[in-house]
Formats: structure tokens, sequence, C-alpha cells
């Protein structure tokens, strides 16, 4: 294991570049969830709101694209009151 090969990654702090926590290949980033390292190939990217999140795949299969179900639960906080006040409205109409 010990190899005297000097790579131009670049990757000068002293230990092994990050790996994949998944396949072992080269991590391309963090994990959104979980924070650990994996690479493109092992991830999903989740576009929840302004970000684009990377989400292993582990955290993927545990119904990790909940981040964009988040952003629909905020718009139903925001609609649910509406409608039922314009429900209401409407009933007040009807009987009026
Ligand atoms: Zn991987
Ligand atoms: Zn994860």
């Amino acid at each position: 294991m010990a190899e005297l090969r000097h790579s131009a990654d670049g990757d000068d702090d002293g230990g092994a570049p990050v790996r994949c926590a998944i396949c072992g290949g080269q991590a391309a980033g963090p994990c959104a969830r979980c924070r650990r390292p994996v690479c493109g190939d092992c991830c999903v990217l989740s576009e929840g709101g302004v970000r684009t999140w990377a989400l292993c795949l582990g955290c993927e299969r545990r119904g990790g694209r909940s981040l964009a179900g988040s952003w629909l639960r905020v718009v139903g906080w925001v609609l649910g009151p509406v409608l039922a006040v314009l429900g209401l409205l409407l009933l007040l109409r009807l009987f009026a």
C-alpha cells in the first residue's frame, strides 16, 4: 500500500484522498444528510429549494428526497388556512 506516487491532485494535507463511503472511489463531496463522503456515482442530486443537495444512496433510499417534500409541506401550511377561509366565505355566500 505504501506507494510513493506523486499525484497531480494537489491533495497535500498528508492523508489519502477522501474515499467514497460506498464504493471506495474518489469522493466528490459529503452527503447533505449523513456527511459521509460520496463520489458522483454513489449520490443523487436532490433539488429542494435554493440549493442542490447531494445525498448518498443510503440516505436517498431512506426517503432522502423529502427535502422537496418539506417545501410542499410549507406550501401546505400557507395554503391550508387560506383555502379554509375561502371555503368559509363561500359557505357564507351560499347561505346568505
Ligand atoms: Zn462511490
Ligand atoms: Zn447520506
